[in-house]
């Protein structure tokens, strides 16, 4: 699943980079608003969700958040900042963000919290799902049939 970062500050960028690889993602970092109006404006739909900042160099990300939504884009998008104020929470959260992380965050709740954000995207409360004894885990790509393990392909 590929994952949009917005994120300036290059240290973090890397880090949050590594660690959604590690997690099984396909993270693709940018630093500034215009890059990522241009990657959203050329992609056709692999964007699984956005992990935005709001403190960006070149304006404030919930406004790209706003472009979004009014485009009709419904992606998951989890805002960050180190403003962890609450008026900032509401306030990214009532222009259609998903979910808010105050910085400094944890990287493996990260990683949780998009793929219960993808999960919910795609309309199933459970990470898995299930038919007849074939269970399928689609966020690490594994399953079982009644009981033994399978692998499937992309
Ligand atoms: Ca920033």
């Amino acid at each position: 699943m590929r994952i949009l970062v917005i994120e300036d500050d290059p240290v973090l960028a890397n880090g949050l980079s590594v660690g959604l690889r590690l997690a099984g993602f396909s993270p693709e970092a940018l630093g500034c608003l215009a890059d990522a109006r241009a990657a959203l404006a050329a992609d056709d739909g692999t964007f699984g969700a956005v992990v935005l900042d709001i403190g960006l160099p070149d304006g404030e990300g919930t406004a790209l958040l706003a472009q979004m939504r009014d485009a009709g884009d419904r992606r998951p998008v989890l805002l960050l900042s180190a403003r962890d104020r609450v008026a900032d929470r509401i306030a990214g959260l009532d222009l259609g963000a998903d979910d808010y992380l105050g910085k400094p965050f944890d990287l493996d709740e990260l990683a949780a919290r998009l793929r219960a954000l993808l999960r919910r995207n795609e309309g199933r409360a459970r990470p898995f799902l299930e038919w007849n004894g074939l269970i399928a885990r689609l966020d690490t790509m594994t399953g079982e049939y009644r009981g033994t393990p399978v692998k499937f392909s992309p």
